[in-house]
């Protein structure tokens, strides 16, 4: 019985990693930066990158730094989710990792089998395809690891627009006036 517990404790702590670590990857560092950054955009979305630099194995430090700070939100429930299950709180940052390294194997010319395409659509969980759809559109396919964040996300990329617009305008009011 004991084991079994501890098996739904592992599961949780490594789902809850994923799930909230590309939450506030997404919302707080991804979408903002494609508003009010440059960084971002820079380093994951200019043409002709090859997969080194995608998959964060380069030594380029722009590139690790963007890296690191999409990696942070993953970190910052290590404390708490340490509590629940050392080992699936590291099964967790292991998953998220293969993933990165995973979804951009597209630059290599790689095709994710159909079969594995579509359990993984049907689990909203995001394919190397789908994540190539966001280098090439900065505006779609929001949602590191699960697909259901894109839909929110693309609001809060609308919403955050407006919000640099509107500041824009009151700027060059006040300097106007
Ligand atoms: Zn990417
Ligand atoms: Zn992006």
């Amino acid at each position: 019985m004991l084991i079994l517990l501890n098996i739904a404790d592992g599961i949780a702590a490594c789902f809850l990693l994923l799930l909230l670590g590309d939450f506030i990857s997404t919302f707080l560092y991804h979408v903002p930066e494609h508003v009010f950054g440059k960084f971002h955009c820079l380093v994951h979305h200019s043409k002709n990158r090859s997969f080194l630099h995608y998959a964060v194995l380069t030594r380029n430090p722009l590139v690790l730094l963007d890296g690191f700070l999409g990696a942070l939100p993953y970190f910052i429930f290590i404390p708490w989710l340490w509590q629940l299950s050392p080992v699936g709180t590291i099964v967790g940052m292991i998953l998220g990792e293969c993933h990165v390294v995973w979804r951009h194997t597209t630059a290599l010319d790689r095709v994710t089998p159909q079969w594995l395409q579509t359990v993984f659509d049907a689990c909203q969980l995001t394919t190397p395809e789908r994540h190539w759809l966001h280098h090439q559109n900065g505006n779609v396919a929001f949602g590191d690891i699960f697909n259901f964040y894109d839909a929110p996300a693309r609001q809060w990329l609308h919403i955050l627009r407006r919000v640099k617009r509107r500041y824009r305008k009151m700027n060059q009011q006040n300097l106007e006036a």
